[in-house]
């Protein structure tokens, strides 16, 4: 399998090159070249069926020729060493927890599978990789948790000062070792600017073997594909076989950003799963929805919201969904619905689900919930096939305590795990938002 450019002006590249570049000889992104198709008997599933065990069958589809199947094996399940679980809240509603991991946000899974997929890739070189991100929160302390004490490989992360949650700055700078956080004085997208321009310099890459591990980079977004067909694999056991041909069409709506994990669902339907709808929810950082609506596609200036992961105001893998539709409005319409909530919105969706259903959603989750019911009532009003819904549940509500306590006046329930780093040192390099200023601290660190 190779990987083509999105601005289709660079060679295809084998996974290897694609995965250690970050980003193509041309600026543009790496896709697959074709997708693969995956067999129905990997989400038709009877019985209960492992993350791991689906991740693996999906990852197959993709590595067959770049990894031998022991060692993709030992990856997917050191990687996806946690569970995904489908909570059903009703029989045609569905919540997609992809936030068990050791970060408690989705970003686990690429993380993890992009770290230890980097260690193999350079188990022959002496050289340290530097793999330098860009993070409005959740993508630094999952990345810093994935490859925190992985051999051979540094990490600088560049977070927007003041603009991260608590627990979100201490996963990033109190694990220390080969990771270093960076407090940039500017917003998510200056970090992001700066990456891609530290990406770009052919000098800079060579010297320190940089590369990224936003979801820009295809290693991070193939795992991403893996939940989605964990959700069906799941979904399939509440079905009788003979009930499935009936079952009603699903449609999942997808907490986005910067829209890998949308992007990846889209790669998952191409591979055959039968996900009949996306809803692309954001938050007032509304610039796909924009695109959806109007046709036009208009950059603009991150605003700060309650959903903090989703605030980018220039989505790094629009690219490449408009890569997959071949720049077709109209087609990428017939699959995707956006939709965007104010903050308000985004406490009144919190506070309407737990009502309901006595379930508690972080911010970003409630955003994708309000997507939802929109898409639910306009689907009524028009008559069409009813639907079942999948919410895919991007945090646990625990990273977002305030958010949780303003709208439900209740303290969300914290799992074990995070507690350890609250009480270890924290450490952060201030940098201005100056491209020369950040070479300088990449030179200085590199040893
Ligand atoms: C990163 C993140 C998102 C957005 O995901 P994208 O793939 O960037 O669209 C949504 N919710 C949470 C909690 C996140 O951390």
């Amino acid at each position: 399998m190779r990987y083509v450019s999105t601005n289709g002006r660079a060679r295809p590249v084998a996974f290897r090159e694609a995965a250690l570049r970050g980003t193509a000889e041309d600026g543009g992104l790496f896709l697959p070249e074709r997708i693969p198709t995956l067999a129905p008997e990997v989400w038709e599933q009877d019985g209960d069926v492992s993350f791991a065990e689906t991740a693996f069958a999906v990852a197959r589809a993709f590595f067959a020729n770049d990894f031998a199947d022991d060692e993709l094996r030992a990856i997917v399940a050191d990687a996806c060493s946690f569970d995904v679980p489908l909570v059903t809240l009703e029989p045609s509603l569905h919540v997609h927890e992809l936030f068990h991991g050791p970060t408690l946000a989705f970003k686990d899974v690429g993380a993890r599978f992009m770290a230890r997929v980097f260690a193999h890739l350079r188990r022959d070189t002496d050289a340290p990789l530097t793999v330098l991100v860009a993070t409005s929160g959740d993508t630094g302390g999952a990345v810093a948790a994935g490859f925190h004490n992985v051999a051979g490989v540094r990490v600088v992360l560049l977070y927007p000062a003041g603009r991260v949650s608590q627990m979100q700055e201490r996963q990033m700078t109190t694990l220390g070792g080969n990771i270093t956080a960076v407090a940039l004085n500017g917003s998510f997208d200056d970090c992001q600017w700066l990456v891609k321009r530290a990406l770009g310099d052919a000098g800079l890459r060579d010297r320190l073997a940089l590369t990224s591990a936003n979801s820009i980079n295809i290693a991070r977004l193939i795992p991403q594909v893996f939940y989605y067909v964990h959700a069906f694999a799941q979904l399939s056991i509440h079905i009788s076989s003979h009930a499935r041909g009936r079952a009603l069409p699903v449609v999942c709506a997808v907490p986005s950003g910067n829209f890998g994990n949308l992007t990846a669902g889209l790669i998952a339907r191409r591979m055959g799963l039968p996900i009949a709808h996306f809803i692309a929810a954001t938050n007032a950082n509304a610039v796909v929805p924009e695109y959806l609506a109007s046709g036009t596609f208009q950059l603009r200036d991150s605003l700060r919201t309650l959903s903090s992961a989703m605030d980018v105001g220039d989505p790094s893998n629009f690219a490449r969904m408009l890569a997959l539709y071949e720049h077709d409005v109209e087609r990428m319409r017939r699959d995707i619905t956006g939709y965007s909530a104010s903050d308000g919105e985004t406490l009144a969706a919190m506070r309407r689900i737990y009502a309901r259903h006595g379930y508690v959603a972080d911010p970003h989750t409630a955003v994708a919930y309000a997507g939802l019911e929109r898409y639910h009532e306009r689907h009524l009003a028009a008559r069409v096939t009813p639907c079942q819904g999948i919410v895919l549940a991007t945090a646990h509500p625990a990273k977002f305590p305030e958010t949780v306590r303003a709208a439900l006046g209740i303290e969300p329930e914290r799992p074990a795990r995070p507690r350890a780093c609250l009480d270890h040192p924290t450490r952060s390099v201030p940098l201005d938002n100056d491209f020369a200023a950040l070479c300088r601290l990449l030179d200085e660190n590199d040893h």
